[in-house]
């Protein structure tokens, strides 16, 4: 009941019920549909780029990082084997011959287990067993529902051979599975991709002439429309440097940035990543190196009418960009990524980003390669973030401010996806 007696949002809450306050927030949190803005997953089109089932789960690379540091299988010989024998070794390793506490192991038994699986059991033949027997179509909606998602953003990228094919064929989209375009070998590997560029009737000389940049700039509006991408991404090494006198800087300049403003799309900056730390280990081989803030406030200062995205993966990194949010409101800081996506992580840094930036922010992207992640990974961070909130609403009940159920609603509601579609209108 509202204070003049009508039905409608409960509440107020305030200095005199936070008990009541906590468990308002954390079931507003728990119910709050997700728009995932970041993810590696693809729609059912896309074939076996997507995804899904406890060999995937087990074999994912956070978890083969882990799994090499536990075994001393030969890194050539774990290779060799196929999928479902890796996750056999990785299962022994690290959910049998000792307990599964590192934060990649406990998600893949919290997605077993909202996934109805039981998980005392340690059965992983039953396991798969499940996965094997299910519907597709049916099993996405599932996992959808478990996680409270409203839709993911894919990572589409215009020069994987299996994902273009898809494209060129026609792939009208999916509400669910939307795309951003992802042009990491474009602004980090010119000298090979303009080549592949005048492939497909592009005519991009690989010295950037006035003409080889009206072409880059073709390319990426052909695709922005062909995919109907939300943003623009890449992935950045802890060098990253702007200006700077390179080909990624020039591209930044004379075409990225320009197009990313025509068709009103942000551009989104994942920055921090040292690939192959140890090439012997693969895809779990990348490391993580402190960026450079500074390159991030030059751009949004360059281009105050573009919009910038930003995730940083070094932990060093996270005040410095919070304060850098405050300058910029071209600037959209959002997710606790990779390495970062750890509970104690997660919590810091949310609070941190909460006591600077207020609710302007998007405190968490999934970065799911599995389908089955984005259960744990909400689970998980909806915790988190109701307990981060909680406390910055108590602190505000310590005031004598109150709160209704409805004032929670609506900032959870930003938080968890309106940010985010506010920024792209
Ligand atoms: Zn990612």
């Amino acid at each position: 009941m509202k204070k003049d007696g009508t039905a409608g949002s409960k509440g107020p809450y305030g200095r005199d019920n936070i008990e009541a306050l906590r468990e308002a927030v954390a079931a507003v949190v728990a119910r709050t549909p997700i728009t995932d803005i970041h993810t590696h997953l693809f729609a059912p089109p896309f074939g076996g780029l997507l995804l899904y089932g406890v060999d995937e789960l087990i074999t994912y690379h956070y978890c083969i990082a882990e799994a090499l540091r536990a075994s001393d299988v030969p890194y050539d010989t774990f290779w060799n084997m196929d999928k479902r024998g890796q996750a056999d070794l990785i299962w022994k390793e690290l959910f049998i011959d000792r307990s599964p506490v590192s934060e990649s192991c406990r998600g893949v038994l919290t997605a077993l287990d909202k996934l109805g699986l039981d998980v005392a059991s340690r059965d992983l033949a039953a396991y798969r067993a499940y996965f094997a027997d299910a519907d597709l179509a049916a099993h996405i909606d599932n996992v959808f529902a478990c996680a409270g998602l409203t839709s993911v953003v894919m990572t589409n990228d215009p020069f994987d051979e299996t994902e273009r094919p898809v494209w060129e064929r026609g792939f009208e989209g999916d509400e669910r599975f939307r795309a951003a375009l992802r042009i990491d070998p474009l602004l980090l590997d010119w000298k090979n991709t303009a080549p592949r560029l005048q492939g497909w009737g592009y005519d991009a000389d690989a010295m950037l002439s006035p003409n080889a940049r009206a072409e880059v700039r073709r390319f990426l509006s052909d695709w922005i429309k062909k995919t109907k991408s939300l943003y623009m991404a890449v992935s950045l090494p802890p060098t990253f440097a702007y200006p700077s006198d390179t080909e990624y800087s020039t591209l930044l300049d004379e075409c990225v940035v320009p197009v990313a403003q025509e068709h009103n799309v942000p551009f989104a900056m994942m920055i921090g990543v040292k690939r192959n730390v140890n090439p012997g280990i693969r895809l779990a081989g990348d490391g993580v190196g402190q960026g450079d803030v500074g390159a991030v406030e030059r751009l949004c200062a360059a281009y105050p009418d573009a919009k910038f995205m930003v995730t940083m993966l070094s932990r060093e990194n996270q005040h410095e960009l919070c304060v850098a949010g405050r300058k910029f409101r071209n600037l959209f800081l959002f997710g606790c990524w990779w390495f970062l996506n750890d509970p104690s992580l997660i919590e810091e840094i949310t609070r941190m980003r909460l006591e600077l930036l207020g609710l302007s922010v998007l405190p968490q992207h999934s970065d799911a390669r599995v389908l089955e992640q984005v259960v744990y990974k909400w689970s998980h961070s909806r915790t988190i973030i109701a307990k981060v909130l909680a406390d910055k609403y108590a602190d505000l009940a310590g005031t004598g401010w109150t709160i209704d159920e409805a004032e929670i609603e609506r900032d959870v509601a930003r938080l968890f996806g309106g940010n985010f579609w506010n920024f792209i209108a």
